[in-house]
């Protein structure tokens, strides 16, 4: 058996959208985009959304569009993807890490304070495999101490803290669309928001800095980029997000079935559920105890055609961050521990029953002492 880690679920109707699209003259800049933006924006229940390019390109104009620049302080979390600490450097703003909660795994707001200065400008949670974080609990500390707050919801489509969905929070949120993501479009991302004056300084800048409304098609009045998502991937967007609920549950479904499968192995800590939230399942990862070599459980696995990943590495000790900022090991010690013990099993749409037996059999195996 060859289990992969991920892999898309695309349907008749994804591939029907796309060649729609072929068959007109608008490859960009056109109905697709709109629609899905449209949609994105119901789906949410954000006021306003922009499609733009990659998740990562979606960070880092909500950087640039609440202004932020050089020396600026910007929070976030070292247990992340690197995209959301690099766009923070983006901008040549600094990114000011805070230790994780032990629990959820998402940026500790009882550690947020410490870290303000007369510099900070924004705190940037990331809700890391699909768990909103503690977002009441940073709105407060971003009122008092007049702060944006950035959701990198890149992980979180479909997840939902006190009714809202991840995203709709914060002054912006920002999501992504990558083929492991819940739902992809190929390459691409949302930046979503209820502020309008937002949403045409994102939409400009996405478009080479062109103003929204009026002005002649080569005059440029910002610096801005090409983050701008094509019809074709727009058009994948529109068929994902009219099946979002159903893939969702399927989703939920296959958590559900791992944790009936592999809850009561030793050695082996699955993600709990945390009150007034609903995650959002994007990746299954489980916490290895600390007796657990976790190298030989990859080898192991590996052997026998599972596939597992190491989410994530620690982004302060990546290798050009240790070189610009100095940082060390023990500098964020909840964040490393989690860092270290934790392992991604095979997770996607269509993982059978059949195969989640086996991977389940399998770490039984490995883990018997
Ligand atoms: C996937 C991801 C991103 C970036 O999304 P891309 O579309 O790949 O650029 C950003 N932040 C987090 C936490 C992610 O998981």
């Amino acid at each position: 058996m060859k289990i992969p880690l991920s892999r898309p679920d695309i349907s008749q109707d994804e591939i029907k959208m796309v060649n729609k699209v072929l068959k007109t003259p608008f490859l960009s800049i056109g109905p697709m985009v709109q629609e899905f933006e449209r949609n994105f924006a119901k789906f949410t229940g954000a006021k306003y959304a922009a499609a733009v390019s990659s998740g990562t390109a979606g960070l880092h104009l909500a950087l640039r569009a609440l202004n932020i620049g050089p020396g600026d302080e910007v929070i976030t979390s070292p247990f992340s993807f690197i995209a959301s600490a690099n766009s923070i450097l983006f901008q040549n703003a600094v990114p000011v890490f805070v230790d994780i909660d032990p629990v959820s795994w998402n940026i500790d707001p009882l550690k947020i304070e410490k870290a303000i200065s007369p510099r900070t400008k924004a705190i940037l949670p990331v809700h890391v495999f699909g768990q909103p974080c503690e977002m009441e609990a940073i709105m407060s500390i971003a009122k008092k101490h007049n702060l944006y707050v950035i959701e990198d919801a890149c992980e979180s489509f479909g997840a939902i803290y006190e009714d809202k969905h991840s995203g709709t929070i914060g002054d912006i949120g920002v999501f992504g669309f990558y083929p492991n993501k819940q739902i992809t479009t190929g390459e691409g991302g949302m930046v979503i928001t209820n502020n309008r004056e937002l949403l045409y300084n994102v939409m400009s800048l996405r478009n080479q800095g062109r103003p929204v409304e009026g002005g002649k098609w080569l005059e440029h009045t910002q610096l801005g980029y090409n983050y701008r998502l094509d019809e074709m991937s727009a058009a994948l967007g529109i068929a994902q997000l009219r099946r979002a609920k159903k893939i969702l549950q399927m989703r939920q479904d296959i958590a559900d079935l791992y944790k009936e499968s592999i809850d009561n192995i030793e050695g082996i800590e699955i993600l709990p559920d945390l009150p007034g939230t609903l995650r959002s399942w994007f990746v299954y990862v489980v916490k290895l105890a600390s007796d657990v070599k976790r190298a030989d459980v990859i080898a192991k696995l590996t052997k026998r055609g599972i596939d597992t990943g190491t989410y994530f590495p620690c982004i302060h000790l990546q290798p050009f961050y240790k070189q610009k900022f100095g940082y060390k090991e023990g500098s964020f010690p909840v964040a490393e521990q989690i860092s270290r013990s934790t392992l991604a099993l095979p997770f996607h749409n269509k993982l059978t029953r059949k195969e989640i037996n086996f991977i389940a059999d399998t770490l039984i195996s490995i883990l018997e002492r």
